[in-house]
């Protein structure tokens, strides 16, 4: 893969996006709005899919020993995890503030241009691809 690729967004999704977009060979900035990460209480659990993703990029050793939980729930509904096809079957404690930090970490590592402070305003679509119009926040300046 080759191009220039701008992911809007440096929480989980965004973070990973960068990440394998670098493993493909793109050109990747990720322009986040916030200054820091958020300190909301988010998600605090990794499903054994999740896990067997994050195992496969050699990512697991970083998260150290992760409380793992042989039950769940469905909408209320109890759930046994242990009969999953998986190595890593239940859930696993890891709060999302964490994961953040690992895939953000990587997506550096592998060569990512993460940017905070800096808001994405439009978007348009030219014959050659996408232009983003992007506020550097607190500077006032704008980039293309
Ligand atoms: C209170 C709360 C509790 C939750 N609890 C759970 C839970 O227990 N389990 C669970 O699985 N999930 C939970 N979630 C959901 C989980 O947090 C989300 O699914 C997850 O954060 C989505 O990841 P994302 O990367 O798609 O989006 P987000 O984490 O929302 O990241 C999007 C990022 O894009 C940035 N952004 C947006 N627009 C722009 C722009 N124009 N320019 C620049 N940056 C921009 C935002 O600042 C943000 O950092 C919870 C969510 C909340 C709010």
């Amino acid at each position: 893969m080759s191009g220039r690729v701008v992911v809007v967004g440096a929480g989980p999704v965004g973070l990973a996006l960068a990440g394998e977009l670098r493993v493909g060979g793109a050109e990747v900035t990720v322009l986040e709005r916030l200054a820091a990460p958020t300190t909301e209480s988010r998600a605090t659990t990794l499903d054994a899919r999740t896990m067997e993703l994050l195992d496969e990029r050699g990512l697991l050793a970083a998260l150290g020993t992760v409380p793992r939980e042989p039950r769940g729930h469905f909408g209320g509904l109890p759930l046994d995890l242990e009969g999953q096809p998986s190595a890593f079957a239940g859930q696993w404690k890891v709060p999302q503030a964490r994961v953040e930090a690992l895939l953000g970490d990587r997506a550096r590592a592998l060569g990512a241009d993460v940017r905070r402070e800096h808001e994405v305003r439009a978007l348009h679509r030219t014959e050659d691809g996408v232009t983003v119009d992007a506020v550097e926040l607190g500077s006032g300046g704008t980039c293309g």
